[in-house]
């Protein structure tokens, strides 16, 4: 396995490859789990050189705080990365992705941007758009695999590259979860023993909501879901929206023909946690 910061050594490595190579991309930002590893696993399955990315953009955190707090393990990662059979691993330093300038682009994308994550995390997807768009021009992937953990982050990738007509295939990924429900994510790893036991109430609070997607109008699922968090004394609700999938805004009344998500944010503490189920 082939660990690397320079964009000029990653770039040499790829061209080595024959052009028939076709070469899938998993950007992380470390702190692996087995959500990451079943990105990866996806990929092999279809590609036939597999590039993973471990960077914290400093770009797309709106919080200095969870930027500071941001777990890295990158000992841990490339033993996880080598088990599983990565060709590359691209650790690029702030300074080799951004030199000076360590700003984000501005983006439009049709509104997908000012939902949710978009409303309580300013400039996130700027940022995020703007490191993904910088790593495919690097890496120039074939296929690039994004977990539906991060639905948002995945219908705005899917919004990028058809803007910016981007030659990547973009590849959606199952949430992978923990034994008790809780979808998987680096920030769990900083939950307290009492935060972590509470957390799967979540995913619990998700699949009540769905089955009451079939008899229950989205007004009084809403207020269920409120509900359920003011008695709870570990977790606070930060929102919870049922959306259409393709639009992501939030409906008050279901139509035939759509699809339909349910979106949650929750702070443990200081930890602020993410989920969505399918409807
Ligand atoms: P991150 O390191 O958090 O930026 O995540 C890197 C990629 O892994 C993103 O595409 C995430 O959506 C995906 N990912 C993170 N956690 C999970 C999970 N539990 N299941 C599936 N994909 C995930």
């Amino acid at each position: 396995m082939v660990v690397t910061k320079e964009i000029r050594l990653l770039q040499n490595y790829l061209n080595s490859l024959s052009k028939s190579n076709s070469i899938g991309f998993v950007p992380t930002m470390g702190a692996l789990h087995q959500g990451h590893l079943s990105l990866i696993k996806n990929a092999k399955k279809s590609c036939k050189t597999i590039v993973v990315s471990i960077f914290v953009n400093p770009t797309q955190f709106n919080n200095q705080q969870d930027l500071i707090n941001y777990p890295s393990t990158l000992q841990n990662d490339l033993d996880l990365l080598k088990e599983v059979g990565v060709d590359l691993v691209f650790t690029p330093s702030i300074n080799e992705i951004y030199g000076q300038d360590v700003n984000s682009e501005n983006f439009d994308f049709d509104g997908l941007e000012q939902e949710m994550e978009g409303k309580f995390r300013p400039g996130h997807f700027n940022g995020v758009a703007t490191i993904v768009k910088r790593l495919f021009e690097i890496v120039k992937p074939t296929r690039a695999y994004f977990g539906e953990k991060d639905f948002q982050q995945l219908q705005i990738i899917r919004k990028l590259v058809a803007k910016f007509n981007l030659p990547v295939e973009i590849i959606p990924c199952s949430i992978h979860r923990e034994k008790d429900g809780l979808a998987m994510s680096s920030r769990n790893a900083r939950l307290t023993k009492k935060q972590r036991e509470a957390a799967p109430f979540i995913y619990q609070t998700l699949k009540v909501a769905k089955k009451m997607f079939g008899t229950k109008n989205v007004e009084e699922i809403n207020a269920w879901v409120t509900n359920q968090f003011k008695n709870n004394a570990l977790l606070s609700l930060e929102y919870f929206i049922i959306a259409n999938e393709k639009t992501l805004k939030p409906i008050s009344h279901k139509k035939t023909n759509e699809l339909y998500r349910a979106f949650i944010a929750v702070f443990a503490g200081e930890i602020r946690l993410i989920d969505n189920i399918s409807l």
